[in-house]
């Protein structure tokens, strides 16, 4: 994918709502998965969320990781429905909305591709912020129908 394209995501309805659900459900750790949908028109169309199991050893509370087995099943699973694997999602228990050097360390490979962090105060305020995944620094992209 070539990132220099693609200037905003935009979410399905209910998919915000989702994210916060999963991240204040998570709490007080990262939950994580995969953004699935389309490209068109250079936005990123996010139809659907797999949450996958955040695998990381220590410090899950600032920490994520995915197990290659969930990723390959997880794209296979999009396959059969015709989606496409756009990017990621995380959340912040207790930061900002931003991605931290260990995110853009761990991401290496991706570049291209999307990802959303879904921060939390702790508490039921949430607040999202999309990028695109580039080196050495994300670049933050819009979002649209977050409020949903
Ligand atoms: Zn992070």
């Amino acid at each position: 994918m070539n990132p220099n394209k693609i200037q905003q995501l935009q979410l399905a309805p209910d998919i915000g709502r989702q994210l916060k659900e999963q991240a204040l459900q998570a709490l007080p750790e990262e939950c994580c998965g995969i953004l699935a949908g389309y490209l068109a028109g250079g936005r990123m169309h996010i139809r659907q969320l797999l949450r996958l199991v955040n695998v990381a050893q220590q410090e899950r509370m600032a920490n994520f990781a995915v197990a290659d087995a969930d990723l390959i099943k997880a794209a296979r699973l999009l396959r059969q429905q015709g989606l496409e694997l756009l990017g990621f999602y995380h959340s912040h228990p207790f930061g900002l909305p931003a991605p931290s050097r260990k995110d853009v360390a761990s991401c290496n490979g991706w570049d291209g591709y999307s990802h959303i962090i879904v921060a939390t105060d702790g508490g039921d305020r949430t607040q999202l912020a999309a990028f695109i995944t580039q080196r050495p620094m994300w670049k933050r992209i819009q979002i649209q129908g977050a409020e949903s």
